[in-house]
């Protein structure tokens, strides 16, 4: 006989964790069915920022609702989800200084700590930054990062702890229908039984979904990211940064480390399965000159390691969330590249949608499937463009 769930979720990444702990304090018992073992894709390899800096108010009210739990994780969740507090810089160029102003007053009316300050303010909060560049730019006293892999971990656990399952490598090959309504899937261990499926599957989202007969516009995207040892003398610690004049975002790790992404030159269609996480040949050069940019004394610093990991790129560059497809199916994939941080709040929507037929904590209704063909893109009232070229 098939094992059965209430919801099988596809997919043990910070999505996947985030839903069947949402799904279990709402006391329903979720089964979470995984190929390798939690967090082994993007969540794995995520730069981990948490920031509320959007130019889509939705993301936003996400972000910051999602910040609540990740500063109070231990009465939340239990464990440890590793958030560290650095402040939080957005750099743009001085034409779109316009919108920064009104993308704060937008994150300003949601409750968000968050100001736009002068170059001069920035170059007392970070003394090695390079600040001739730009006249203002948006600070987040309150911002930082977090460890991604820790909090995919603590929610799986205390899903767990509330009744939900985890089975790690099973891969689910195929999903189950009858008269147009979801019965379960198949796996490489046998059936399993559920009314309610969900694709959490990441970099993977578009073959899961076409289990399910729905051809997902998602691609695959690449990025790579480089550790880098700053030199002593240019202090402890600096702020998180998102620099879209240098098309980069950078942050602290500990050890005197400096993390670095880049928003261009982020392959697309690749398969993560045969790709494989080497960084792109040119990477770290690329890495290095930009950050030298923004933090000249950074030419002395030297490199720690680089890799590359997947997520699932939506063609607005925003998640695909809400039911598709044979009733009792769900999206909760897509997340382009800024995933991480929105992850427990858009855990508590999707669990909404599922047991109350709407999603409440944020009103997400707008990210479901059928914007791509009703024309409906995700864009900002005041937008910046896309964030990955
Ligand atoms: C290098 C990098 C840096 C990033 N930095 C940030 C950042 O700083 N801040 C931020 O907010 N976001 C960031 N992101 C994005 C964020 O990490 C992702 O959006 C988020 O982790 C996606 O989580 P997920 O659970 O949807 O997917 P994943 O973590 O990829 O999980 C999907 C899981 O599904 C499993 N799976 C796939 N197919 C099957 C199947 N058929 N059967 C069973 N299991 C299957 C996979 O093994 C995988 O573990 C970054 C991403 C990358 C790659």
């Amino acid at each position: 006989m098939a094992e059965t769930a209430d919801v099988i979720i596809i997919g043990g990444g910070i999505h996947g964790a985030s839903l069947a702990f949402h799904l279990t304090r709402r006391g329903l018992r979720p089964l979470v069915l995984e190929r390798r073992f939690v967090a082994a894709g993007a969540t794995g390899r995520s730069s981990g920022l948490v920031r509320m800096h959007y130019d889509l108010e939705p993301e936003s009210a996400l972000a910051w609702s999602s910040y609540q739990i990740f500063r109070n994780w231990s009465e939340i969740v239990g464990g440890e989800c590793g958030f560290t507090r650095t402040g939080f810089l957005q750099f743009v160029a001085a034409d779109h200084a316009p919108q920064l102003r009104a993308n704060v007053a937008m994150h300003q009316r949601l409750g968000i700590p968050s100001l736009v300050v002068t170059a001069d303010d920035v170059r007392r909060l970070a003394p090695s930054f390079y600040t001739d560049d730009f006249d203002v730019a948006a600070y987040e006293p309150e911002s930082g990062y977090a460890d991604p892999t820790g909090s995919a971990a603590a929610l799986m656990t205390a899903a767990r702890a509330g009744g939900g399952r985890l089975e790690q490598e099973v891969q689910v090959t195929g999903v189950a229908t009858q008269g147009g309504r979801v019965r379960g899937v198949e796996t490489s261990r046998g059936s399993f039984e559920a009314p309610i499926v969900v694709n959490a599957a990441g970099a993977w989202a578009r073959e899961v979904g076409s289990f399910a007969g729905l051809d997902l516009p998602i691609t695959t995207w690449k990025h790579d990211t480089a550790f880098l040892r700053r030199p002593k003398d240019l202090g402890l610690t600096h702020p998180t940064v998102i620099d879209f004049i240098n098309l980069m975002y950078f942050r602290p790790e500990t050890g005197g480390l400096t993390l670095v992404g880049l928003e261009d030159g982020n392959p697309l269609g690749l398969s993560p399965d045969a790709a494989g996480e080497q960084p792109e040949s040119d990477f770290v050069e690329r890495a290095v000159e930009r950050i030298c940019r923004r933090i000249p004394g950074m030419d002395r610093g030297s490199l720690q390691s680089a890799n590359g990991g997947y997520d699932g790129l939506t063609p607005d560059q925003r998640a695909i969330l809400g039911p598709a497809g044979p009733e009792g199916f769900f999206l909760d994939c897509g997340f382009s590249g800024t995933g991480f941080k929105i992850a427990p709040a858009v855990g508590a929507c999707m669990a909404e949608w599922i047991v109350d037929g709407r999603p409440k904590t944020v009103d997400v209704s707008a990210f479901t499937l059928n914007r791509f063909t009703e024309g409906r893109r995700l864009t900002g009232d005041h937008a910046y463009g896309e964030i990955w070229r």
